[in-house]
């Protein structure tokens, strides 16, 4: 026997994992439960409070023994059809957060620059961090995306620029000459991705004009999601277009079996069933628009909604009443809405827009709440 003693497990070396990984604040998804773990009606993770079309729900037996198609054939060529792409030119991912991903690992790497806006969507930091890169954030101007300060910071290092359109957690939407100017500046060896997570919210006559950039330019990519409008946030469903060498590159590197074969199935019959997209958007835009009337009522006591676009509303609370506060109360009335300290707004609250009955509840609670602030 020598005496040479093993070293403990806590002595021995462990593996490191690398430096910018470390880096990363995971993402913090919104939750559904209370501080004392009771269930609350969900407004915190922008989900479809119509649920999933019945169409989608009756599409879902599908033999779970056999791998999926790896290309997702069938749903791409609808996504096709319905926007007039070449299926070519589609790309799926396991939802647009795997794209967006991608996207970041296929254009840059440690020494790059990946740029967004701060108030911007949480992924991109992950993003940018994971691939190595350096993340670059750009200020807003009044919590929305500011073309001229993110083109400010562009430099010969900027490899990937992302925008989400409207934007998540500010609602905010840059129009069609916006979107136009920015991509118009950028260096034409920049990708600039841009996500329209909430695209299918957006009034026709509002488009920003990303889908038809992405077909005539070889530097854009735009991500698109099932999460959101079509109410499959479980399945774990998105879809890119760009550039054919763009998609090449991201097939090269993504999941080769990346949507389930229930999920490819759901989606079809999801996209299909027209009138409950029609109907999603049509309850969003009728109760965001009473909703943020009710929450302009109360400027009077500091509260603000920002202009939104998308499903949901950020409100900043610039009185007595402060956005944790609100919170606490909304969540002893049985709601939880999302507070994003860890994203430099401790000042506001991303509220979803949910059933009618639950936005008038809501919109009740923070006046009864505002007027007794002191
Ligand atoms: C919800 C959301 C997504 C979608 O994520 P999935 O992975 O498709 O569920 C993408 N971008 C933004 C800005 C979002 O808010």
């Amino acid at each position: 026997m020598s005496d040479i003693e093993t070293p403990s497990p806590a002595m021995a070396k462990a593996p490191t994992a690398k430096p910018w990984i470390q880096a990363i604040h995971a993402y913090v998804p919104g939750k559904s439960k209370g501080k004392d773990g009771r269930p609350l009606i969900k407004l915190s993770a922008n989900e479809n409070p119509l649920g999933t079309s019945p169409a989608a729900l009756a599409a879902k037996a599908q033999a779970p023994a056999v791998y999926p198609d790896p290309d997702s054939t069938a749903l791409r060529e609808a996504i096709g059809a319905r926007h007039g792409i070449d299926p070519a030119r589609v790309v799926m991912g396991t939802g647009s957060d795997e794209l967006l991903n991608l996207a970041a690992q296929g254009y840059a790497g440690p020494g790059d620059e990946v740029m967004y806006v701060r108030y911007g969507f949480s992924v991109y930091d992950i993003a940018a961090r994971r691939c190595g890169a350096t993340p670059i954030i750009a200020p807003d101007a009044d919590y929305g995306t500011d073309v001229d300060a993110l083109l400010a910071l562009v430099s010969d290092k900027t490899r990937v620029v992302f925008v989400a359109n409207p934007n998540n957690p500010t609602g905010s939407y840059m129009p069609k000459g916006e979107i136009a100017r920015l991509h118009a500046a950028l260096p034409t060896d920049v990708l600039l991705v841009i996500d329209q997570a909430y695209g299918e919210y957006v009034a026709p006559q509002d488009d920003d004009g990303a889908l038809a950039l992405a077909e005539a330019h070889r530097n854009v990519l735009v991500t698109r999601t099932f999460s959101k409008i079509f109410g499959l946030a479980g399945e774990r469903i998105g879809w890119a277009t760009g550039a054919p060498d763009i998609i090449a590159t991201l097939n090269r590197i993504r999941g080769p079996f990346n949507v389930s074969g229930t999920g490819q199935a759901m989606a079809q019959a999801a996209m299909a069933d027209v009138d409950f997209v029609e109907a999603s958007r049509i309850h969003n835009l009728d109760e965001r628009t009473r909703f943020v009337e009710r929450i302009t009522a109360l400027s009077n006591h500091g509260l603000r909604p920002l202009p939104s676009q998308a499903n949901f509303v950020l409100i900043l609370f610039e009185g007595l009443l402060t956005a944790e506060a609100a919170f606490d109360g909304l969540a002893d009335r049985g709601y939880i809405v999302r507070w994003l300290p860890g994203q430099g707004l401790p000042q506001a609250l991303r509220i979803t827009i949910g059933k009618a009955e639950d936005m008038y509840v809501i919109a009740s609670a923070l006046r009864e709440m505002a007027e007794a602030a002191k």
